[in-house]
């Protein structure tokens, strides 16, 4: 486990390394250990790859319906397979817990599956014109876009992958990858593994390491014709500005505050729990975080009291270890930015209930206990800012009304929860509030038949689920002329 190994970028089924010199560390942040190191990709390492997956598109878009769902098929079993290595790369990568990230991992073959069966069962449509009497005969075929330059991000890498890989593969495009710099080691052995164990021809997927500049070669590159990218709000705007520029089609699934409402006919030990879910599990480093916790007052103070109670329980530790709640942040500037966010919620009047600091026990510098800021009013930084850490801004709401309007005074709409026991106010609150998922009794529920994906600041378009493969495709439209006759050429018809 303490091998260094140093990895190059992933091209046309094989490792092959960047015309620059320039590395980019890839560290274990429970220890701080160096444990590998990536190319930092350039302008030519993107040329190169953009170049490939042009070239193997050609013959990816010809195969047939049974070839594509039998070679996605066949990356679901290698995924399935690889899932323990995979998982365990990736928390040595991002720190998340192993039964997390091993969890996803054991998953993931699904969504091959899934999209590999919509692959082969999808048909066009035949559609009844009226034009010349009905003597058009018109069809609807749908086609890829080409290729798809992908930028991921660190929090749950092969996963945000995989959503938008699987899809796209389906849809007969071909794939070049940036990942994060943070975790670009788990992209790479999975290319290896699709070649040695699966039909997918070389240059399909293709993966290119680097920085955040190296993302913004691959975003503006003239090559592209379609571009996915999950990661924030600010790096979303850029891609999509690049999509604009060259008018290509794109997907973005970006930041969020989401709020998770608790009503007084809730059941608390559940509503507890729910909250734990949406705010420590992963600590806090997913975008669907239930960040804004919306405590109705009667409620309020039994809350605060057994949440606190229960945030100073979570045991934090080693992600290997398989009784760890809570691991390290990711790395030391995110640990940074959430000790600063806990600071000034502290100035913006906030009172921190419990956590904030780095637990002496522990080893590195990226622990952060859970932390509680009460009194939070959605005003605040702290309630309007995505945090990206362990940090729940609980805020205090009078009635339904009170708690619709602050769910939704917020410029993002990823994701809410809601705890109620009545039926009635589930499903009004449910409809009223500005968000792509809202669970009910729940939280941080997904399943790849769902489509995922925010309103508002939160993104464009829309993950997993059939709509999904609607994003990497677009429609054909053919007429045929049965008439044989054309006539009044100046005249629409
Ligand atoms: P976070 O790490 O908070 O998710 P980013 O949104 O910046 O932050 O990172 C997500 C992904 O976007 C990473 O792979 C990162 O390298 C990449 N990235 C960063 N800046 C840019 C950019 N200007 N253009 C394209 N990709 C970028």
């Amino acid at each position: 486990m303490s091998s260094h190994t140093e990895y190059d970028h992933f091209v046309d089924g094989e490792f092959v390394a960047s015309t620059s010199t320039e590395r980019i560390d890839v560290v274990y942040p429970y220890d701080g250990e160096v444990w590998a190191s990536v190319p930092d990709g350039t302008a030519s390492d993107v040329d190169r790859a953009v170049a490939t997956a042009r070239e193997a598109f050609e013959t990816w878009r010809e195969t047939s319906p049974s070839e594509r769902r039998e070679t996605l098929y066949a990356v679901a079993d290698a995924l399935d397979d690889h899932a323990e290595e995979l998982g365990t790369l990736e928390t040595r990568q991002n720190g998340k817990l192993l039964r997390e990230m091993e969890g996803q991992a054991q998953g993931l073959g699904e969504w091959f599956r899934y999209y590999g069966s919509l692959a082969e069962t999808d048909r066009g449509d035949t559609v009844p014109v009226e034009n010349k009497d009905g003597q058009l005969f018109n069809y609807v075929t749908h086609e890829p876009y080409g290729v798809v330059g992908a930028i991921t991000p660190w929090n749950s890498p092969l996963m945000l992958t995989t959503w938008k890989l699987a899809p796209a593969l389906a849809a007969g495009n071909t794939f070049v990858h940036k990942p994060s710099e943070q975790t670009p080691v788990s992209a790479l052995r999975f290319a290896e593994i699709l070649r040695d164990e699966t039909p997918l021809p070389d240059g399909v997927y293709n993966v290119v390491t680097g920085a955040g500049e190296t993302g913004a070669v691959l975003t503006n590159h003239d090559g592209i014709n379609k571009l996915a990218f999950t990661g924030s709000t600010a790096t979303g705007r850029k891609v999509g500005e690049a999509a604009g520029r060259a008018l290509n089609p794109v997907s973005l699934e970006l930041g969020g505050k989401s709020p998770t409402v608790i009503f007084p006919s809730a059941d608390l030990d559940n509503a507890i729990n729910g909250v734990v879910k949406g705010i420590f599990a992963a600590t806090g480093q997913t975008c669907l975080a239930g960040s804004r916790v919306l405590v109705h007052e009667d409620v309020r103070d039994e809350f605060v009291e057994r949440f606190t109670e229960r945030a100073q329980s979570v045991e934090l530790g080693d992600p290997m270890d398989r009784d760890t709640q809570m691991g390290p942040v990711a790395f030391r500037d995110q640990w940074e930015k959430v000790r600063h966010y806990i600071d000034l919620g502290a100035e913006e009047g906030a009172e921190i209930a419990f956590g904030g600091d780095q637990p002496d026990d522990l080893p590195g510098d990226c622990f952060i206990q859970p932390t509680v800021l009460v009194d939070v009013e959605n005003h605040m930084q702290v309630a309007r800012e995505e945090i990206f850490g362990p940090v729940a801004s609980i805020i205090t709401v009078e009635d339904e009304a009170d708690a619709i309007e602050t769910a939704n005074d917020t410029d993002f709409g990823l994701a809410a929860g809601v705890w109620t026991e009545d039926m009635r106010q589930a499903h009004r609150v449910a409809g009223a509030i500005d968000a792509g998922t809202v669970w009910v009794n729940e939280y941080r529920t997904i399943s790849l038949r769902s489509p995922f994906g925010g309103f508002k600041d939160s993104g464009l378009g829309r993950e997993n689920g059939a709509e999904a493969l609607n994003e990497y495709r677009q429609s054909k439209s053919v007429w045929i002329d049965l008439s044989g006759e054309v006539d009044d050429p100046f005249t629409m018809g």
